[in-house]
C-alpha cells in the first residue's frame, strides 16, 4: 500500500533538526513545568512527556493518566511549545485530543500489536493531527510499515516514524540494538516519511546520547526525540538515560549536520552500513568462540584431541565453495576460516590445559 503523506509542519529552527524533548514521564506538575521552562529557554519547540507509561512489570510508575494532561496544556500555554505524548488505546487518543496534545506517538510495545494499532487507527479517523509510530520492539520492518499503513489508512497524512532500537535477549552495549539498516531500509522504501531517532531508548545510558544523535544525523535522519528531565537521577522512570535540558542543549550544539549528498547513499551512509556489518561480524565471531569453548569442555571430559582434521577440512571446503557461489574468492574465505579456526584452537587449548 502506498502511503499518502504530507509534511509534518512542525516547528524547528534552521540550524538544528526537529527536536522533541522532555521527560520520560510526566511525574508532577512541578517537574513538568520546571523541565518545560528550561527546555523552552534552550529554544526547544516540542515538549514530550509520557502520561500513560507501558511498564515491563507491574508495580513501576505507570503514569498519572488524565490528571497529567492539564499540565501539558499549561506547558503549551506558558511556553508556546507544542506538546507530545504516547497513546496506546482509543481512550488515550480521545483524552489526548480533548486536552489539545499536538503530537501523538505510538510506543514500541503497541506498534508490535496489529489489533491495538487498528483500534488506534479507527479512533483517529477524520482527525487532523501528527502521529509518530515507533518501531515495534522486535526487528520486523514489515510490522513497522504495517503499523504506519494502518494509521495512514485512517487519513493521517502528517505521519512520521521513530527509530528506538530493537530489544534482544543478550544485553550488549545498547539497551535496544539500533540495527540501523532497518530504519535505512524504511527510508529506502518510503523516502518521504520523516524518521526521528530516539537515542535515549536505544542507548539506555546518558553517555550514549551524544554519539547516537550524531550517528542519526550522519545517516540523514530528520529529527530526534530525546528524554530530558530537570533532575534526571531522580526520575521515576528511565532515570539512567535522561539528561538535563542544559546537557541536551550542549549535545545538540555539538552536532555536526552534514549535507545530504543527493539524498541517496552518501559516502558516510555507506560507511555507517559497513560499520554496522563489521559490528555484527565481530558479535558473531564471539558467539562462535563461545560455542567453541563449550566444545573444548566436551573434548576435555571425553579425552579427545583438539584438532579433528577431518572436520577442519570439511569446514574449509564447504565455506570456500559457499563463498564462491556468492561471488567471493574461495581462497579468501578459506583464509578467513583458517584464522577463525586458529583462534578457536587457541581458546580450546586454554580450556584443556587449565
Ligand atoms: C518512551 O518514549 O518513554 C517509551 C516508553 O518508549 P518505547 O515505546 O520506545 O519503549
Ligand atoms: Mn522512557
Amino acid at each position: 500500500m502506498e502511503l499518502k503523506l504530507q509534511p509534518l509542519n512542525l516547528p524547528s529552527d534552521n540550524v538544528r533538526p526537529f527536536v522533541i524533548a522532555g521527560p520520560c514521564s510526566a511525574e508532577t506538575e512541578e517537574q513538568v513545568m520546571t523541565t518545560a521552562m528550561q527546555l523552552a529557554g534552550k529554544g526547544c519547540h516540542i515538549f514530550r512527556a509520557g502520561v500513560w507509561k507501558p511498564r515491563t512489570k507491574p508495580g513501576g510508575f505507570e503514569g498519572n493518566g488524565e490528571q497529567a494532561l492539564p499540565w501539558m496544556q499549561r506547558v503549551k500555554e506558558e511556553t508556546g511549545m507544542l506538546v507530545a505524548t504516547e497513546v496506546a488505546t482509543p481512550e488515550h487518543v480521545e483524552l489526548a485530543l480533548k486536552y489539545g496534545i499536538d503530537v501523538l506517538w505510538i510506543g514500541a510495545r503497541t506498534s508490535a500489536n496489529p489489533f491495538a494499532m487498528q483500534q488506534i487507527a479507527d479512533s483517529l479517523q477524520g482527525v487532523d493531527t501528527v502521529v509518530l509510530v515507533k518501531n515495534p520492539v522486535n526487528p520486523d520492518l514489515e510490522l513497522w510499515i504495517g503499523a504506519l499503513e494502518r494509521i495512514n489508512g485512517a487519513g493521517i497524512t502528517r505521519l512520521g516514524a521513530i527509530h528506538r532500537g530493537f530489544s534482544s535477549y543478550e544485553k550488549k552495549l545498547y539497551r535496544n540494538n539500533p540495527m540501523w539498516q532497518i530504519p535505512m531500509e524504511l527510508h529506502r522504501r518510503i523516502p518521504e516519511l520523516p524518521i526521528f531517532c530516539d537515542p535515549s531508548h536505544i542507548g539506555g545510558r546518558r553517555d550514549l546520547i551524544a554519539p547516537l544523535c550524531q550517528q542519526a544525523m550522519d545517516l540523514g535522519m530528520d529529527g530526534l526525540i530525546v528524554e530530558s528531565h530537570c533532575s534526571p537521577e531522580q526520575a521515576w522512570s528511565d532515570a539512567s538515560q535522561q539528561v538535563t535540558p542544559d546537557i541536551l542543549d550542549y549535545i545538540l550544539s555539538m552536532l555536526v549536520i552534514r549535507d545530504k549528498a543527493d539524498g541517496g547513499d552518501s559516502l558516510s551512509t555507506l560507511r555507517k552500513n559497513i560499520d554496522e556489518i563489521d559490528n555484527d561480524l565481530i558479535d558473531l565471531i564471539a558467539k562462535r568462540m563461545r560455542i567453541s569453548r563449550q566444545i573444548g569442555e566436551y573434548k576435555k571430559e571425553h579425552n579427545m584431541t583438539i584438532v579433528q582434521s577431518k572436520r577442519y577440512t570439511e569446514i574449509l571446503d564447504k565455506r570456500g565453495a559457499q563463498g564462491a557461489l556468492l561471488g567471493i574468492d574461495a581462497e579468501c574465505i578459506k583464509g578467513i576460516f583458517e584464522h577463525i579456526h586458529e583462534e578457536s584452537v587457541r581458546q580450546q587449548m586454554q580450556i584443556i590445559n587449565q
